[in-house]
């Protein structure tokens, strides 16, 4: 930790009790694991305000001059699957332009679905071949199935390579943006490099594979053996949990309360103009049939940036 940190998180310490949600031994081992993140990990539990400082800081020093906004869909599950166009075609009528992160068997089972949305221009990222989540019907409760963490090198590399050739063959597309599937399961310093090198050989530009404390450590988007990482956004209230649907719908009390909230209090931020990336993803099936939620989406198209490149191309490196 360097002598700056440890001030500030010994200024944090005082503020706020700490509040485990993990059992200590898990943290401790991440800790072990990346110390520095475990440092962004407390500061953003300790000082919400300080890490939404933090991170305009790191926004401008990236050379972002104003407020940019991407949105993103991960699409696990048929279920996913049944609800983009409608909602794709309301997005788009809103002046937005998603982007999809699709796992290959997923594109492969609604294949028409995606091939009209590609033909209107939508970009997709490489997001594996399996599957790695499945629906229970009845209940609708998702489980996550396939994590690269609990594979060998060569199988995850092995499902990025088919993950690129469902795209490439489905939409006609090549992929230069990938997500590894689930946040926080393959994010060690080695993992995190291996996958970086991989992606890299294989002619990729961009990844956004990474939680929000990546983001409060290292800005809204950094370089890695030639990839450009874009970690999700994080909550204004509690930068290190991921501002999406399934920690604050599923996991949550099951409503878009807090996801509206969370999104209204970045909408008056970026509207002051201060310089940021909101990387928003959300899972389909949680918010097509919401109104509030999309019509609150497309109150950010005059930010809205179509894609990672868009992004970077508005960033002022001078
Ligand atoms: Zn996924």
């Amino acid at each position: 930790m360097f002598p700056q940190q440890r001030a500030m998180a010994h200024e944090c310490l005082k503020l706020a009790p700490l509040k485990p949600r993990l059992p200590m031994i898990d943290k401790l081992a991440k800790a072990a694991r990346d110390p520095v993140l475990a440092w962004a990990w407390a500061y953003s539990r300790w000082c919400p305000q300080r890490a939404v400082k933090r991170a305009t800081a790191l926004a401008r020093r990236a050379g972002l001059r104003q407020p940019h906004f991407v949105l993103s869909f991960d699409c696990d599950t048929d279920a996913d699957s049944a609800v983009v166009p409608a909602m794709h075609a309301r997005l788009r009528s809103g002046g937005l332009s998603p982007l999809y992160a699709v796992a290959g068997e997923v594109l492969a089972a609604a294949a028409n679905d995606y091939r009209a949305i590609a033909e209107e221009g939508a970009v997709f990222l490489n997001h594996g071949f399996r599957r790695h989540a499945a629906r229970d019907s009845a209940s609708g409760d998702v489980t996550s199935t396939y994590f690269y963490g609990d594979v060998s090198e060569a199988e995850w590399q092995d499902d990025i390579r088919r993950g690129a050739e469902a795209v490439g063959d489905i939409l006609g597309q090549r992929p230069d943006g990938f997500r590894t599937p689930h946040f926080a399961s393959f994010e060690s310093p080695r993992d995190l490099m291996a996958l970086w090198q991989f992606l890299s050989e294989l002619g990729y530009r961009y990844s956004s594979s990474t939680r929000p404390l990546f983001g409060l450590r290292h800005g809204p988007f950094f370089t890695r053996a030639g990839i450009v990482e874009f970690p999700v956004s994080g909550c204004l209230t509690e930068p290190g949990q991921i501002l999406d649907s399934w920690g604050l719908i599923r996991r949550g009390d099951g409503t878009s309360r807090r996801l509206l909230e969370e999104l209204r209090a970045y909408l008056a931020l970026m509207e002051t103009g201060q310089p940021g990336l909101l990387n928003l993803y959300l899972d389909p099936a949680d918010v097509a049939d919401d109104e509030d939620v999309l019509k609150m989406l497309t109150r950010f198209a005059p930010f809205a940036a179509k894609d990672f490149a868009s992004v970077l191309g508005r960033a002022d490196h001078g």
